[in-house]
């Protein structure tokens, strides 16, 4: 199982198969839980989903930022993002790393970035920003980010990992921020981070009922377990927790049917919406927290045209392969 994970964690961080991901377009199934690479797209996918009393969280993909232009350039993509939300008032928001902005080599490029995204998103009726949470190494350089800006920003919030030993700490620290609560995606090791799934899920739990129970603004919780989701619910109802406070959270593509049904109990739900052209590492992350979602790309593979291609390259392979291994047989002999 951890092999299985490290296989898929390594291919997310391989900076050429991300290039060459991005140049082909999502594949393997990655169609299904991207949400297109056009603005229209993306709009038609959020009003799908706000029809169905769901909001979103738009996350415009891209990680391996190392040069000015680029992060300029994912800021620009950004701040169309969000003019493209407020002009169709649609229901959404962003959600935004801090890598795309630069924070790899400059942080205060970053920062200057992230400040011009909420200056944007402020005019455009104050909608909400959140900082995503990346890998260990990152979580200093957010704070930074988010200590600079949350004194002069109401609609700035981060995310917690409750995988890291540090949660705590950081929901002490920030309880008057809009935080969104996640299991953690990125590998750790044991100094930092707990291991097994039961010590991350009892720690998940604990961050929740604490935060619950102590935060002056909103937090999402974000998990796809119904029985843990059930077991916040029966918290909430026994501690009198308003559902005005919170909302749960999912993954665009992952467990539709169970967001909707919670959506229908009257909890707020906002589903996280990647978009763009930079989908590899993201799917990756996808297949390496559960070998179930490899069905997406049997899927795929499984469709007719997609068969016609593979039946097609294998013939091509016959005919080219077949006098060679001929070839290479009789010289053995
Ligand atoms: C809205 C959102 C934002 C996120 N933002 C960040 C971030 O900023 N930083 C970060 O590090 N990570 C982020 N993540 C990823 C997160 O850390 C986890 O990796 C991811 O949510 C999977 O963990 P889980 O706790 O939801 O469920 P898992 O631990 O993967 O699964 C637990 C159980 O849930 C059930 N389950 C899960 N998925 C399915 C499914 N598709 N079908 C059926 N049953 C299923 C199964 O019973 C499974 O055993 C985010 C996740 C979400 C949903």
């Amino acid at each position: 199982m951890s092999l299985f994970r490290n296989f898929f964690i390594m291919l997310s961080n391989n900076t050429y198969l991300n290039e060459v991901a991005k140049r082909v377009g999502p594949q393997m199934g990655a169609n299904r839980v991207v949400a297109g690479n056009t603005i229209p797209q993306l709009i038609e996918t959020i009003q799908y989903l706000n029809d169905n009393k769901i909001s979103v969280t738009v996350d415009c993909l891209g990680e391996f930022v190392n040069s000015k232009e680029e992060s300029l350039s994912a800021k620009a993509q950004i701040l169309e993002i969000i003019e493209a939300i407020h002009s169709y008032d649609v229901k959404a928001h962003m959600s935004v790393k801090i890598s795309q902005l630069g924070s790899e080599f400059d942080l205060d490029l970053a920062y200057k970035n992230m400040r011009e995204i909420l200056l944007k998103a402020d005019e455009c009726g104050n909608m909400h920003i959140n900082i995503d949470t990346e890998n260990y190494d990152s979580l200093q350089k957010i704070q930074y980010v988010i200590d600079k800006l949350k004194g002069e920003f109401n609609n700035v919030g981060t995310v917690v990992q409750p995988y890291l030993y540090e949660a705590e700490n950081l929901i002490d620290k920030y309880p008057d921020l809009h935080l969104r609560i996640v299991k953690g995606t990125y590998k750790e090791n044991e100094s930092i981070a707990y291991q097994t799934k039961d010590q991350i899920d009892d720690n998940y739990i604990y961050i929740i009922k604490k935060r619950l129970l102590n935060a002056h603004n909103f937090t999402s919780i974000a998990k796809h377990d119904d029985k843990i989701i059930n077991q916040i619910k029966q918290f909430m109802k026994e501690n009198h927790i308003e559902k005005e406070q919170m909302e749960f959270q999912m993954l665009y593509g992952f467990r539709s049917e169970l967001a909707q049904s919670i959506a229908n109990e009257g909890y707020h739900f906002t589903v996280y919406v990647p978009y763009g052209d930079d989908w590899f590492a993201y799917f990756m992350r996808r297949l390496a927290e559960r070998p179930q979602n490899l069905t997406l790309a049997f899927q795929e593979f499984a469709k007719p045209k997609v068969l016609q291609k593979v039946g097609l390259c294998i013939s091509i392979m016959s005919i080219i392969g077949a006098p060679f291994i001929l070839a290479t047989k009789l010289f053995k002999k």
